[in-house]
């Protein structure tokens, strides 16, 4: 099976820059550009020529260093074609379905929307890899800024449909602080609890806590189990479709 190279690094205050590389196509794609400089640093410290920029989303700690990247290696600006308007160099928009040719992979564009209007996930599945952006993260999910609660939920379920094995890599750092929140949601969930004191102390050492997994994030992320008893117990929404319940989730950690 071939084989996909990714490397993570920290951007900004707290995003995260990933580089994928298909060594045989000597093809390079960027997911989101936070920043041009730290990308181009690690595109020299593997030798790597970006040929590809994927865009999750138009916010601009994502799009900040396209026309830099751009400019500096003639690299392809892809990104959803219902944000094409509001991000930086786009040359090709994707939407639902759509499959981008990458070497011996292919990626295929699914809509995430909620987060923003036109959020796209990138999904790699003979790496068994997705590209989430700011829909999902470890034990939190994006905030609703264009979207509605139903609209982010739909997004959620089909990321919750990916194969469990699929590593996620998300566009931020915020591991520590939704580790605190899941855990005044969910505070019996045992593996939580163990997640959360594994999450503390790679902190404390300044470690990155993702890429994250499909069926952790199922077993231990409060915003993709608004089904369970307990939880429904908890805010007393015992009848109420999970949609309901994942928005009240969210409008707490608002207001946490
Ligand atoms: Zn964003
Ligand atoms: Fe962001």
């Amino acid at each position: 099976m071939a084989k996909l190279d990714i490397i993570q690094f920290a951007c900004r205050s707290d995003n995260y820059g990933v580089l994928i590389h298909d060594e045989p196509a000597g093809v390079t794609a960027a997911i989101d550009a936070p920043d041009a400089e730290p990308i181009l640093a690690g595109l020299a410290e593997k030798g790597w020529r970006l040929t590809h920029l994927l865009i999750t989303h138009h916010h601009a700690d994502h799009t900040a260093g396209n026309l830099q990247l751009k400019e500096a290696t003639g690299c392809t600006v892809i990104g959803p074609k219902a944000e094409a308007n509001r991000i930086p160099g786009i040359d090709l928009g994707v939407g639902e379905g759509d499959i981008i040719a990458f070497g011996e992979f292919e990626i295929r564009v699914i809509e995430t929307p909620g987060h923003t209007i036109g959020h796209v996930t990138y999904c790699i599945p003979a790496a068994s890899v997705a590209f989430v952006g700011d829909t999902l993260f470890a034990m939190g999910c994006g905030r609703i800024f264009e979207g509605n609660a139903k609209v982010m939920w739909a997004s959620l379920n089909k990321l919750m449909a990916l194969p469990p094995e699929t590593e996620i890599y998300c566009g931020h750092e915020y591991t520590a602080a939704n580790a605190a929140f899941a855990l005044t949601i969910d505070p019996e969930n045992a593996q939580l609890q163990k997640r959360a004191k594994n999450v503390s102390e790679q902190r404390s050492k300044d470690l990155a806590t993702l890429p994250t997994r499909i069926d952790l994030e199922l077993e231990t992320n409060p915003f993709l189990r608004p089904h369970v008893a307990a939880i429904r117990q908890r805010l007393g929404m015992q009848h109420d479709p999970d949609w309901r319940v994942f928005a009240e989730i969210r409008e707490r950690k608002n207001k946490a």
